[in-house]
């Protein structure tokens, strides 16, 4: 699987002298496989599988260095365990609709997002640097699934 995130993490780690390890791969790897804004300890309990001798205090440590370097975000969602998500999908401003129920992370596009921004700057005269917008409710596959468990066959 050819990763984005990999190449542009190589190029900055050897801009700073340093190498791409075998586990930062694999945590790269993981992060980039996944779609769902997962937590530091979600990528671990997914990247172990292939390497078991990789601890969480790396994946935080590569984590917070992605970070740092830009190439990927960390996000709060407002859900039960306000656990700090990272995000891989940085190259676009983009915002975020969380389901409820599952705790699926949808990602969608600034054109609504920037209607607001322009109406807001016109009435208020602000400028307007950045912004977060999340969204909550329930998916559509988690609307099927209650959908399907209300009607008896
Ligand atoms: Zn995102
Ligand atoms: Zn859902």
């Amino acid at each position: 699987m050819k990763s984005v995130l990999l190449e542009k993490s190589k190029k900055h780690l050897r801009a700073q002298g340093g190498r791409m390890t075998a586990q930062r791969r694999l945590i790269v790897e993981t992060l980039s496989s996944l779609d769902t804004h997962p937590t530091a300890e979600e990528v671990y309990r997914i990247a172990r599988e292939k390497d078991s001798t990789l601890h969480l205090s790396t994946v935080y440590r590569t984590l917070r260095w992605l970070e740092q370097e830009g190439l990927i975000a960390s996000r709060l969602f407002d859900d039960e365990r306000r656990q700090e998500r990272f995000d891989a999908t940085d190259h676009n401003e983009h915002y975020h609709f969380m389901c409820n129920s599952c705790k699926k992370v949808i990602e969608f596009d600034t054109l609504l997002v920037n209607t607001i921004k322009a109406q807001f700057e016109l009435h208020s005269g602000a400028q307007v640097e950045s912004g977060s917008v999340v969204l909550y409710g329930t998916c559509a596959d988690c609307r099927k699934q209650i959908f399907a468990a209300e009607q008896p066959d």
